[in-house]
């Protein structure tokens, strides 16, 4: 089908690792009846057209009208119930969280990314105003949980935004998130990411934050072999199996949106890990750390190679943000609230066992 081949080409081309990282972002098509959308679970670059789940849009749209408890974990399980009943026959796979939100939209293509470009003005001090001066029409939404809330929030958004412009916005700018973008053609979807990078970029550049981020440098295998060999003195679980490094960068020091926790967690361990150390981090945070950061080295851990990598690869998107952030008042990191409702998000964790 030429809808499907067109969202295909879509997901490949902005899914690199300038727009995503890991399974993060999502797309979708849609007609009349049916939306097919980017399975939980996947990545958009390795996504082919039998891989979109079909999801029957009426039925979906029974989330819009169905109350809801107001704990998360009831409601979550509630929502995922409605919509894997919205599955069409034949379908497989779990749509991606955000489903209702690309139902949401009129447009034929969504595609959502998180792209460390945008993300220096969505995860600003200074985003939402700024965003305002830069993208008058774009829809800007205040930080929200990700999930049925986030869906219901932006709906009601796109909804009020319409009632006042008369048509649905091109462009969706998410708070410490990503940003959404919808046309009715693939050419329009290209268009409107040039634009918005061209427009940051000459921002960036009006500020003197280079464009370009430093390129980080991988550890010598030596230097790889010998922390390891360090590191599974102390780390002793599964957590930290398996360690991923490069020469040291300015990293995050704190949770900067869903995916950087997921993947990476909301704190990295500052220093040479000891026993100790790694005995009142985990005291402190209820976690062992995923990101190590040492004077000349930053590591990713994780419970296999891939995963240690990209702990390691959205610690560095991180210090990107907090790079491009610069520009626009510095960076805002999230919430203790919002960042605890990450850290016990059922659907996010499923996800992350998906990408193994
Ligand atoms: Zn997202």
């Amino acid at each position: 089908m030429e809808l499907l081949a067109t969202i295909t080409r879509l997901s490949h081309q902005f899914g690199t690792s300038d727009y995503v990282k890991g399974g993060g972002g999502n797309t979708s098509a849609k007609d009349a009846q049916t939306v097919w959308v980017k399975p939980s679970g996947t990545v958009l670059s390795g996504l082919k057209p039998d891989d979109f789940v079909a999801i029957d849009r009426s039925r979906l749209a029974l989330l819009y009208s169905t109350p809801t408890p107001a704990d998360p974990q009831t409601r979550e399980a509630l929502v995922k119930d409605i919509m894997s009943a919205a599955v069409c026959p034949g379908s497989q796979g779990r749509p991606s969280v955000e489903a209702p939100l690309h139902e949401s939209l009129d447009a034929r293509f969504v595609v959502h990314t998180h792209p460390a470009l945008v993300n220096g003005l969505c995860c600003a001090n200074e985003g939402k105003a700024t965003a305002a001066k830069l993208f008058p029409k774009a829809l800007w939404i205040d930080y929200i949980d990700p999930g049925y809330t986030l869906c219901m929030k932006v709906r009601k958004d796109i909804h009020e935004y319409q009632q006042r412009y008369g048509k649905q916005p091109e462009i969706i700018l998410l708070e410490n998130h990503g940003i959404f973008i919808s046309a009715n053609c693939d050419k329009h979807i290209e268009q409107l990411y040039a634009d918005v990078f061209a427009i940051l970029k000459a921002e960036y550049v009006k500020a003197s934050v280079a464009v370009e981020f430093p390129a980080v440098r991988p550890l010598s295998a030596e230097k790889l072999a010998c922390a390891r060999d360090a590191f599974s003195k102390v780390f002793t679980t599964e957590h930290s199996a398996f360690i991923a490094g490069v020469e040291t960068f300015a990293a995050a020091e704190g949770p900067i949106s869903p995916d950087h926790i997921v993947y990476s967690k909301s704190f990295p361990y500052i220093g040479i890990p000891t026993k100790e150390g790694v005995a009142a981090f985990v005291q402190q945070r209820g976690y062992e750390p995923a990101v190590v950061i040492t004077d000349d080295a930053v590591y990713g851990l994780g419970t296999s190679q891939k995963s240690a990598q990209l702990a390691l690869e959205l610690a560095i998107d991180g210090a990107m943000i907090v790079h491009y952030a610069r520009a626009f008042g510095g960076i805002q990191f999230m919430s203790d609230r919002a960042r605890a409702f990450i850290e016990n998000w059922e659907v996010e964790s499923y996800r992350k066992k998906q990408m193994g």
